[in-house]
């Protein structure tokens, strides 16, 4: 069994570090997943300095690193949060109100509109006490991020139109204009909301309230979902797949020096102009082929990083691409290996659940099943 839900939920931040078994992780917010690949590498030099050598994409296109050292007290050490601080991925206030997924591609880039929302949401205090679940998604009609577990959602009807959803079912047509505001106002009657619930709520979608009444417009209007993108070549694009979320120092480095590149929710970066050096890419490190099996295989951090873990889940995921290489039929979906109920990391669309299989021959019985 999994631990009953704490008060403030565990996501780790640069003022909250969270202690595993390798030293602390730090985790720092990236809204929209748009990032210059400089601080990407300044986020390299810190977990080559002082962490494991790596830096972490999460399935909310925020990063971390890990293996840090920590004070007495459990704070992070100075001259490494001065480091962190540095990045620019560190704002004043709400550090840990971070979760905002955007579409990657596309002919609306709603990036702005993040923006938006990230400068208004630091003027709102009451937002400081988000629950580090909540999240916005800005879809811009492809229905790739739709398909995630937000809180609540722009979809774009067209440059200037779109429909904001929350998730307890309602929603309103609104210009593109007013999206980020009324986003922002639906998020403190969520935070409003949740105070007085006798149990710990995370979500729009545990309150029994009825929220939005001052919103305008309301819609009947589905939200498009069609969920995550492939890797492969986009145009001149590459969307790269990243194993296990984990960014080696040579795939950083193999990205172009002056760019900014997007960061997905599945594990991927997009690449402009990457699609030339695609094979480049893959032998820095990237999933460049969506039949290779590293595009549909992930795993928690597992054994022996993680103390809850009942298995080095890191290990029986490169058993099974191992495998999947040989025989690539046992991947019929997307398979994610969790050592523990809790299941960090898991995909939010259909994938097969492998949670702590005993050994590679039980795992592969489950995927033949
Ligand atoms: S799902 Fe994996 S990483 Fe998460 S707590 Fe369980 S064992 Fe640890």
């Amino acid at each position: 069994m999994s631990d009953p839900r704490p008060l403030i939920d565990r996501c780790p931040g640069l003022t909250r570090p969270f202690r595993a078994s390798d030293g602390a992780i730090v985790r720092v917010r990236k809204p929209g997943g748009r990032i210059p690949t400089a601080v990407l590498r300044h986020l390299l030099g810190i977990a080559e300095r002082w962490g494991d050598g790596r830096v972490q994409v999460t399935t909310r296109t925020n990063l971390q690193v890990r293996g840090l050292p920590l004070e007495a007290d459990g704070s992070v050490p100075e001259e490494i949060a001065d480091a962190v601080r540095a990045t620019g991925l560190v704002p004043p206030t709400h550090e840990l109100v971070r979760n905002v997924l955007c579409s990657p591609m596309g002919a609306i880039d709603l990036q702005p509109m993040v923006a938006e929302l990230d400068e208004e949401l630091q003027e709102i205090p009451l937002l400081e006490q988000l629950a580090g679940r909540f999240m916005w998604a800005f879809d811009n009609g492809t229905g790739d991020v739709a398909g995630e577990p937000w809180d609540v959602c722009y979809q774009a009807l067209d440059e200037d139109h779109g429909i904001v959803a929350l998730d307890n079912g309602r929603a309103w047509e609104i210009s593109r204009a007013d999206a980020p505001s009324a986003m922002l106002a639906l998020a403190q009657e969520v935070q409003m909301a949740r105070t007085e619930t006798e149990r710990p709520v995370w979500h729009s979608r545990e309150l029994a309230y009825r929220l939005g009444d001052d919103i305008p417009d309301q819609t009947d209007r589905p939200i498009r979902v069609t969920g995550p993108l492939p890797v492969g070549t986009y145009g001149e694009d590459l969307l790269a797949g990243v194993p296990l979320g984990l960014f080696t120092g040579e795939m950083i480095r193999a990205l172009p020096v002056l760019a900014d590149v997007t960061l997905t929710p599945w594990r991927q970066v997009l690449i402009p102009g990457g699609a030339q050096d695609a094979e480049a890419y893959a032998a820095a490190g990237y999933v460049v082929d969506p039949a290779d099996p590293w595009a549909s295989i992930s795993a928690c951090t597992g054994l022996p990083n993680c103390v809850k873990s009942a298995i080095d889940t890191v290990s029986m995921a490169n058993a099974l691409v191992e495998a999947a290489r040989q025989d690539p039929s046992i991947i019929r979906r997307p398979v994610h290996v969790s050592g523990c109920d809790r299941r960090c990391g898991e995909p939010h669309g259909e994938h097969v659940d492998l949670l702590a299989p005993a050994d590679l021959a039980t795992a592969l019985a489950e995927l033949r099943a």
